[in-house]
This record gives structure tokens, sequence and C-alpha cells, in this order.
């Protein structure tokens, strides 16, 4: 008796399977449809199997029922289908590596073997080669049946073969997944071998399937929960695979604009009934897999040859948003900028494509929805990241230097301080800007190393130059946003101030305008602790930010630096002279000292000096200097300043 309760799991199983399967949205890639062949076709060889297996277990039933030879095609549909599934189980392997264009010898491996198969069994009717039944309609082997099991054997151990060569393309977990299948696969057919009466195989590979299904299409790792796209790492992987081949492609983005100014104005229901309109415009789009890489960026990749219908879908899309959307009452327009790159031509890593992808947002022209990235220079993103190595190592490689910028009393007719600003020397990119650097360690967080080294430098500086005896009362240091934000950043400034025997007054620190929005109450805090101990605090490129003018009047900020954009525009037009002029006003009603920032002329000089700025920093007085140029002018009497 042939035991066919394995069979029915496995056509449970597998139903399962394909029930799920369609019932969601797949995108169109070959990995997903040549999957849903290899279920199918153990589906079909599990179904002919059990039918089979019916027959033998009642074939004088069946024979009365049932003429021979539709046992006969039942046997054959089994045969052709089985033997596939091994076929099919290496084209998914190498689907899912994604590899591009093989070579002929390559298709050559690939195919023989089945042809040898459809061969032998295309003669099995008069030769009965395969198998062959008698006139009872008992199935029996045929001589080459062997060759069957070889060519299987063949194709399961090319797979172990190319998953080895391609290991380091595929992730542990899919490995384990597809060495599983393997093992499953020799394992159930060995015991179908030895008692052919346990149909157990095609439950084996039921089984296969389902870890594969399970683990390698595992939708949360492939795809976008919102709208079942491919997601950023499924395009990560794509590109990179592509770019390791030198295979050139083309790669379309579309950004959808103001997604976060729509989402506020609607609210998020609203805004999820929308992106499902605008994913399933993107389904409809036949044939084209679409990657979302973020809330609002989706992107399409071609082969270089299909480079032209890839930038015409794009612009078809594009119109296509310009168009309203209809949600409910509303009718919703979702602006929208294409672009379009050209890889390795563009960029040649996939980090780099994604630096240009952000880029592009950017970059762009207000009065364009179609960008060629063609016009971006992915060597900023470049240079930007040697920074960031540099900025790394800075403090270790002694390429830092502290300058200091003199600021001028008017009150007193000198220079009362001097505001420490930090310089970068590599050896090879030369001297980094400042406005460069310091947004790359703010973001990588070498900026507490650094604000370390600056305070460091600063206090041994004044100490070992007793420069209080020329009149330099403090020096003015700049605090980043992210140092603001450490609980230890009143240990730390004590503890310095302390270790070169200063006062705290000898100290003030600069925290910029546009930091005061963002920054947790607790700052307040932080404040307030280090000026009970006397340091002093000012508030940078005043005029920059939307200021929060209530908090800036609440902290107790000593001097406010008025930024030199204001400063320098004040001498363009007329009405950024009424806002200088005002906020001077209003910044001495307040109690606060006010600093005159990038001050390049003396007539700027004159009338900031007219208008009751308290202190002026600029070129017109003196360029940042280095330490020992800076003392030399101190003790020189200020350089015949007035
Ligand atoms: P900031 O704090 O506003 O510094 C003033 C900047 O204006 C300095 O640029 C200075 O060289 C420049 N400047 C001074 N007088 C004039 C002038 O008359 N005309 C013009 N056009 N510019 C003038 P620098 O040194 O390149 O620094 C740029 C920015 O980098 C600084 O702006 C500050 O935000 C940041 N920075 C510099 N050193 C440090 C530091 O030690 N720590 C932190 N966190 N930031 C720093
Ligand atoms: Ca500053
Ligand atoms: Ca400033």
């Amino acid at each position: 008796m042939k035991n066919i309760w394995f069979d029915l799991s496995a056509i449970f199983v597998l139903t399962v399977i394909l029930i799920t399967y369609y019932t969601k949205y797949n995108a169109p890639i070959l990995q997903n449809k040549v999957l849903v062949i290899l279920v199918w076709m153990n589906y079909i060889s599990t179904a002919m199997d059990m039918a089979a297996g019916i027959w033998d277990n009642n074939s004088f039933f069946a024979s009365r029922h049932f003429p021979i030879w539709t046992s006969e095609l039942v046997q054959y549909v089994y045969f052709i289908a089985r033997n596939l599934t091994t076929v099919c189980y290496m084209l998914y392997i190498l689907a899912t590596l994604d590899i591009g264009r093989r070579s002929f010898k390559q298709w050559l491996a690939y195919a023989v073997p089945a042809g040898i198969d459809l061969l032998l069994l295309a003669v099995t009717p008069f030769t009965g080669a395969v198998f062959y039944l008698d006139e009872l309609g008992r199935y029996h082997r045929g001589p080459m049946l062997p060759v069957l099991y070889l060519v299987a054997a063949y194709y399961l151990l090319l797979s172990v073969w190319l998953i080895f060569y391609y290991r380091k393309l595929i992730p542990r977990h899919r490995q384990i997944a597809f060495v599983l299948f393997i093992v499953i696969a020799f394992a159930t057919v060995g015991i179908q071998g030895l008692w052919p009466t346990v149909l157990i195989e095609g439950f084996g590979t039921a089984l296969c399937v389902l870890i594969i299904y399970l683990s390698i299409q595992r939708p949360e790792e492939t795809m976008d929960g919102g709208t079942g796209f491919l997601n950023k790492k499924m395009f990560v992987n794509k590109i990179a695979v592509k770019l390791r081949q030198r295979l050139p492609i083309t790669i379309g983005v579309v950004i959808l604009e103001d997604f976060s100014v729509i989402e506020k104005y609607y609210g998020i229901s609203e805004m999820e009934k929308l992106m499902k309109k605008i994913a399933s415009y993107f389904k409809s789009l036949s044939k084209t897999v679409i990657y979302r890489i973020a809330e609002d960026k989706f992107c399409l990749v071609a082969d270089s040859g299909e480079s032209e219908a890839l930038s015409a879908r794009l612009e078809d899309i594009l119109k296509r948003l310009t168009q309203p959307w209809h949600i409910q009452e509303y009718n919703v327009v979702v602006s929208a900028i294409g672009c379009l790159m050209r890889c390795p031509e563009d960029a040649d890593t996939a980090e780099d494509i994604m630096e240009l992808i952000n880029m592009a947002e950017g970059n762009r022209n207000r009065n364009d929805s179609f960008m060629d990235m063609h016009g971006l220079d992915i060597s900023v993103v470049k240079r930007q990241r040697t920074i960031e190595t540099i900025v790394k190592g800075a403090v270790e490689n002694g390429l830092l230097e502290v300058v200091y910028q003199p600021i001028y009393s008017i009150e007193k007719k000198c220079f009362t301080s001097a505001e420490a600003l930090l310089r970068l020397n590599d050896p090879e990119l030369g001297n980094i800007s400042p406005a460069e650097f310091i947004p790359i360690a703010e973001r990588n967080g070498s900026i507490i190393k650094l604000g370390q080294f600056v305070m460091d430098s600063v206090c041994h500086f004044v100490a070992d130059n007793h420069v209080q005896q020329y009149g330099i009362e403090y020096v003015e240091v700049n605090l980043s946003t992210i140092e603001l934000l450490q609980d230890n950043l009143v240990a730390n400034v004590t503890d310095c101030i302390h270790k070169y025997g200063l006062r705290a007054e000898q100290i003030n620190l600069e925290i910029t305008e546009s930091a005061m929005d963002t920054l947790p109450e607790n700052v307040d805090d932080k404040l307030g602790r280090l000026i009970s101990k006397g340091v002093t605090f000012s508030l940078d490129d005043y005029g920059t930010g939307y200021s929060n003018v209530s908090r800036m009047i609440a902290l107790p900020l000593s001097i406010i630096k008025l930024d030199k954009s204001i400063v320098q525009e004040a001498f363009e037009s007329d009405s950024m002279k009424v806002v200088l002029d005002n906020t001077v006003q209003m910044v001495r009603l307040l109690d606060k000292k006010v600093l005159a920032e990038g001050v390049e002329t003396k007539e700027q000089a004159e009338y900031l000096i007219d208008q009751g700025c308290d202190y002026i920093q600029g070129f017109y007085y003196s360029k940042p200097l280095r330490q020992q140029a800076f003392l030399d002018m101190l003790i020189a009497g200020g350089a015949g300043i007035h």
C-alpha cells in the first residue's frame, strides 16, 4: 500500500502558500515569477504522485473506471513537473542573486541536462526508457530512470556550487534556507528511493518551498510595509550587484515633495489613503519594478539598453503627478521631481548613488520637475566623506589649531576680548574651512572631541600668556548644539578652567541662535549652573534664525552677536538698516550688550558705533590671528587702533 498522506499534507501546505501569494501585491521581478513556477511544479508533481498512488493502491478499481492511458498521462505529468522542480530551484537561486547576463557556456550548463530529461521522457512512450505500465496498469521503472535521478542531483549540486561561489552576495539566513532545501530534498528522495511506498518526496519539497517562502521571500525584509513595493535594501542590493558586475544601469528617481506639509494639513489617515492611491497607480504600471527607498522617494532601475523606455516611463509618472488625486472631498496635488542617473558615469557605488539622490533634493531647480543628475557633482559628496575621516583623527594627528579674532570694545577703545576659531589643516586638502568641517563633525559626533580640544587650548593659551595683562578680559569659545546636549558639559568646562587655574569669568561661551528653538528645557539649567560659576554666554549669529524672543529674554545671556549678514545687508538696503537700528535698540533696552560681527569697513564701524553697539568684530579691526601674531599684536598695543 502506498502512503498518500504525506502528499495530501504537501498539497495543503502548497495551497496555503499559493493563496497567500496571490492575495497580495508581488513586485514583478524574476525572483517572484520563478518562485510561483516552482510552487506550481511542486503542486502538480505532488498531485500526480498522489493520483498515481491511489491508482496503485486500487489498480483494479482504477482501471475499470479510468483507461490505462490516463494513468500513463499522470505519470508523465509527474515526471515532467518533478524534474522541472529542481531546475526551477536552481533558477530561483540565480534569480535571487540577480547577477545579470550569463555566458553561452553557462546557459549550456544550465539547460543541457534538463534537455536530456525531456528527451528521455519524449521517447519513453515508445521505448519504456523511464517507466512503463503493464497491461494491468501497474507501474514499472525503466532502465533510464536513474539518469533522471542523476540530473536532479546535478541541479542540486549546481545549486550548492552557486550558493558557495556567490556566498558573499547571499545573506546568512538565506544561505541556511538554501542549504536546508538541498538537504531535505536529498533526504526525502533517498527515503522514497529506499521505500517506494512512502511518498515523501513531494512533502519534502513542499517543506523546502515553505522555508524559502518564509525566510527568503520574507515580506518585512524585502518590502515596504505600507505599499508592498520593494524596499531600500532591495534597491541597494540590486544596484550593488549590477555595479560589481560593471553592468551599466539607468536609475529613475521620483521624489514627492511637501509630503510632511500635506500630512500636517490633511492628517495621517488621509495621508495614508493618498499614499495608497499613488501606490496603486504605480502598481498599475505593468512591467515596472518600483522601489520605495524612503517615504517620499521611489526608484526605477533599468539596464542601459532600456534607458529610453525608463525615461519615458518617468515622464509619464511625472505627468500623472501634476494631476490631482481625489481623497474624500479633496483634490490634492502632490508635486514631484524626477531625476535620471546613469551609472557608473554619475556615481559608481551604491553609497554614492544614495548620496546623489539626497543631493538631488537640495539642488533642484524650483521651476523644473525633471532634472538630469549629470549636472550634480559626486565629488562634493566624496570630499565630504574624506573630510569626515580627516575630522575623526584630527586631534590625534595634530591637524588642528585655534586662532583668535580680536573684539574691539567701543567703551574702552581697545580690544577687550577675542573669539577662538578652529582651523583644520590637512596635508593633502590644505586648509579646510570650519563652515565645511564643523557641520560634518557635528554629524559624526567628532565635534565633542574638537570642542574639548578648543576649550583646552584656549585655557592653556590664556593661562600661559596671561592675556589679561594686555586687556583681554575673556575669550569667546563657540559651543556646538551637540555639545550643549552632553550631560557632562558643565563638568568638562569647569574642570578645564580649574586645570589651568583660570577664573570662570575669563571664558565666554557662544551658542547659536538657531539652537535656541530646538534645545530641550534642561539646557537652560546647564547654562544656569555655568553662569552661577561665573562663565558668561553670548548669543551667536543673531538675526539668522526665527528667534524665540521670549526665550532670548529669559536666558541670562550677556552678549548678543548680530550676524554678519545683517550688518552687511544694512549697508545695501534701507529696510535692513531699520532692522539693524531697532535690533540694537531692543537689545540695549533688554540690558544686554550688542556685538556687531563681520564689520569690514570704516564706514560700517562708525555707523555701528553711532547706533550704540558695545563691541565690534570684523576684518576692519583684525582677521583671526595665529597665537603668536595675536600676542604680538596685543604686546604692540592693539596695532594702532583708535
Ligand atoms: P562664527 O561663530 O559666526 O564665526 C565668525 C566667522 O566669521 C569666522 O569664520 C570669522 O573668520 C568670520 N569673520 C570674522 N570677521 C569677518 C568679516 O569681517 N567678514 C567676513 N566675511 N567674515 C568674518 P570661520 O572662522 O570660518 O568660522 C566659521 C564658523 O565655523 C563659525 O562661525 C562657527 O560657527 C564655526 N566654528 C569655528 N570655530 C569653531 C569652534 O571652535 N567650535 C564650533 N562649534 N564652531 C566653530
Ligand atoms: Ca561664533
Ligand atoms: Ca557668528
